[in-house]
C-alpha cells in the first residue's frame, strides 16, 4: 500500500499567528500524525521562494495586526500570489483566518494609512471603519451553509455543520460573488450586520473564527486533511477515525455556556 505523507504551508508563521492561529496547524499536524501519516511543516514567508508555495498539499493562513498584514500583502505580490491562486484554483484545501481573508480579497482598507491591495483571489472586500469603531471580538457560532462542504461535513457527522469559534477583529468584510461559508447563529461574523460568516472558494475555508478553529471543530480539520491527501494522491481517503470525546465535550459546554443546546439538533 502507498505510504501516506502530507506537506502543510504555514503563512508567515512569525507574522501571522495571532489568537492562537498556530493551533490549526498543530491540529493537522497531530490529527495527521495519529494516523501514522508523516507530517512536514513549511513556513511560507519572505525568505521563501514562490516555488515552495507548489510543493505543499494545505496552506494554512492566520490572523495579523493591521501593520503585519500590510508587510505579509507587499511580500505575496507577484509570483507568490500567483503561485497561491494556482494552487488554490486547483483545489488544494486550505483554512485561512482573519487577516488571511482579508488580504485574499481584493483590498483592505485599515484603520490608519492607505488601502492594501489584496490578491484577488475571493471576490470580497474588507474595511475598517476606523479606530473609534467597536471590535466584533466573543464567541461565535455558525451553520456552515456553503456547498458541498456543507452536504460533506452532514455526512461525515450525522450533524448539523455547526462551527464554534471565537473572532477579534476590527476590519469588516463584504461578500461579493463568493458564497459565504455560513450562517452566524452568534456572533458578529463577517461584518456584523449581513449575517454571513466567512467564505469558500474551492477547498479553501477563509473564516473569521482564530486558531481554536481546528481542535473545537475536528470534523473540519479531518475534512481537510482528507482534500488535502484525496488531491495529491488523486484517489478516495477514508480516514481512520480517532477519539473526540474531549473536543465533544468541550464543544457541548460551549453550547450549554452559549445557551444553543436547541440548535444542536441531528442534521
Ligand atoms: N487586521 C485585521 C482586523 O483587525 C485582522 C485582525 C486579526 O487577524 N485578528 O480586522
Amino acid at each position: 500500500m502507498q505510504e501516506l505523507e502530507l506537506k502543510i504551508g504555514w503563512l508567515y508563521p512569525t507574522l501571522m499567528s495571532t489568537y492562537g492561529d498556530r493551533g490549526n496547524v498543530i491540529t493537522i499536524q497531530r490529527r495527521c500524525q495519529w494516523r501514522d501519516i508523516p507530517v512536514t511543516i513549511i513556513p511560507l514567508d519572505a525568505q521563501t521562494e514562490a516555488e515552495t508555495f507548489y510543493q505543499v498539499d494545505i496552506i494554512v493562513g492566520g490572523g495579523a495586526q493591521d501593520r503585519q498584514q500590510e508587510i505579509v500583502m507587499r511580500d505575496l505580490q507577484g509570483k507568490k500570489a500567483a503561485a497561491m491562486k494556482e494552487q488554490l484554483s486547483a483545489g488544494i484545501p486550505g483554512v485561512f483566518t482573519c487577516g488571511s481573508p482579508q488580504l485574499l480579497g481584493h483590498y483592505y482598507e485599515p484603520a490608519f494609512g492607505q488601502r492594501i491591495e489584496g490578491l484577488g483571489l475571493l471576490d470580497l472586500v474588507s474595511k475598517h471603519p476606523g479606530p473609534n469603531a467597536k471590535r466584533c471580538i466573543g464567541n461565535v457560532v455558525f451553520e456552515i451553509t456553503a456547498s458541498p462542504l456543507a452536504e460533506e461535513i452532514k455526512a461525515m457527522t450525522g450533524e448539523k455543520p455547526l462551527v464554534i469559534g471565537f473572532e477579534n477583529h476590527g476590519g469588516r468584510t463584504y461578500l461579493q460573488t463568493v458564497s459565504p461559508l455560513g450562517k452566524v447563529i452568534t456572533g458578529y461574523g463577517n461584518n456584523g450586520e449581513d449575517g454571513y460568516e466567512g467564505a469558500f472558494y474551492h477547498n479553501a475555508i477563509a473564516t473569521y473564527a482564530h486558531g481554536p478553529l481546528l481542535p473545537k471543530n475536528p470534523f473540519l480539520a479531518d475534512w481537510l486533511i482528507q482534500k488535502a491527501l484525496e488531491q495529491k494522491y488523486q484517489k478516495p481517503i477514508f480516514l481512520t477515525k480517532l477519539d473526540d470525546s474531549l473536543a465533544l465535550k468541550a464543544r457541548f459546554a460551549m453550547f450549554e455556556r452559549l445557551e444553543l443546546t436547541g440548535v444542536t439538533n441531528k442534521a
